[in-house]
């Protein structure tokens, strides 16, 4: 039997391991510098925690989720999204308010695989739990896009809105159905659902024929109550003072019921049809919807699949230094197994084979491990207290001082 990883899914491998890595990397020092913390929350949560947060009128909900029964007969689901977990965990933990989390972690929606889209993927989020401030909302924005910046992405867009809160939505709600009370049929099956259980959901629909008759939709930042509306000016007003560009998208609402106020998206020109990196917005009721104290809150959810496909980093990170230690006689073996050891003493990296084989070979082999040089000793080397270093990329070789190889590696 040939086994084969089940569909949307992947083994990320080197040089995309690499990528991810380095991608993760720059994510946990770009957060640092906003004081979040890491946390780690379970992979599996109770079904009833996404119903009740991410929402029973998503597609996420409705059509997405993994959803399983345990030996126990608990029904658990793999988390498609990592907020609901978050927050759970603040309010099961009692953790003390405000607080500033980041994660990295594997999600899991049941979708219709394509480039950019898989059935599991790594989101990499962050959220501000406790603080009010329109000025939060434009640094979490700021951080997305420091983040992007310090990962040389450069044809990203931001995109804003205001979804407005439970007090000034009902009024949209009801202007919305106004609008599409007479096109009722000229919609898709899905939007008619929508339309019954949430109609601000029509706007996340894919379908185009739908997307030209909700461009001439009521705007729910018409419709915005006053403190919305102030927030909103804010935000914007924060934006411009923080030199970051950003284009207003009122058709924009997020695959989400929780927000409130702001919400946000990245968009890369890089990516084709799946073109969003990321987004978030404010969610100021999720945590007492969750059952903890009245908590206003923000955060955002990073694509790392998506950002891995447009990140362009320096060849180093693809190929991180490894050196591997050639030599073409077992006589040579133990002068190679000192050498290692002085290396590894200067955090230089290096492999070694123990099972002596054919120069060919063992250049094979470092290739292989993706080693980046390879130092080759044989009698001759050793004799003159010198050691062959070749660039496993060019194939160029040079002759270095034996007591200059650390040196030598080291500036590489
Ligand atoms: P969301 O949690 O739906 O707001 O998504 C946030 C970001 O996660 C998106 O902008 C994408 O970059 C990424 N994302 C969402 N779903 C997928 C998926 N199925 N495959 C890969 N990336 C995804």
């Amino acid at each position: 039997m040939k086994y084969i990883r089940p569909k949307g899914t992947r083994d990320i491998s080197p040089p995309e391991s690499f990528k991810k890595s380095w991608v993760e990397e720059i994510f946990r020092k770009t957060v640092g510098k906003y004081g979040f913390c890491e946390i780690f929350t379970p992979i599996f949560e109770h079904t009833e925690l996404f119903l009740r947060s991410t929402g029973e009128s998503t597609d996420i909900v409705t059509k997405q989720m993994y959803t399983f029964t345990d030996q126990a007969q608990r029904s658990l689901t793999l988390r498609p999204e990592g907020t609901p977990g978050v927050v759970r965990a603040i309010i099961e933990n009692s953790i003390k308010i405000p607080a500033r989390f980041f994660y990295i972690g594997p999600m899991y929606r049941y979708e219709r695989p394509q480039k950019g889209r898989y059935r599991e993927f790594y989101q990499l989020g962050i959220e501000v739990i406790g603080e009010a401030s329109p000025e939060i909302d434009t640094e979490v924005i700021e951080i997305g896009y420091q983040f992007f910046i310090s990962l040389g992405i450069q044809n990203c867009s931001i995109e804003i809105n205001s979804v407005g809160c439970p007090e000034c939505r009902p009024k949209f709600r009801y202007e919305l159905l106004d609008f599409l009370a007479d096109k009722k049929d000229q919609i898709c099956y899905d939007c008619k659902i929508r339309l019954e259980k949430n109609p601000l959901r029509v706007f996340d629909c894919k379908k185009e024929t739908c997307q030209k008759i909700y461009q001439s939709a009521p705007k729910v930042r018409n419709s915005l109550c006053r403190d919305c509306a102030n927030h909103f000016t804010a935000v914007t007003i924060g934006l411009n003072e923080r030199n970051i560009k950003y284009t207003i998208n009122d058709r924009m609402v997020r695959g989400l019921d929780y927000y409130t106020k702001t919400a946000f998206e990245y968009i890369s020109s890089k990516l084709g049809a799946q073109d969003s990196l990321g987004g978030g917005g404010r969610y100021d009721n999720l945590v007492e919807e969750l059952g903890g104290p009245k908590t206003p809150a923000i955060g955002f959810a990073l694509g790392e699949d998506r950002i891995i496909l447009v990140a362009e980093p320096s060849k180093t990170i693809i190929q991180p230094k490894l050196i591997a230690i050639i030599y073409l006689s077992k006589k040579e073996l133990a002068y190679s197994k000192e050498l290692a050891t002085e290396l590894r003493k200067a955090e230089i990296p290096v492999y070694l084979n123990y099972e002596l084989k054919k120069l060919r070979t063992q250049l094979s082999y470092a290739d292989a491990l993706k080693a980046s040089h390879a130092i080759i000793i044989g009698e001759d080397e050793i004799a003159k207290r010198v050691l062959t270093l070749r660039d496993m990329a060019s194939g160029e070789q040079q002759t270095i001082a034996r007591n200059e190889i650390v040196k030598k590696l080291t500036d590489l």
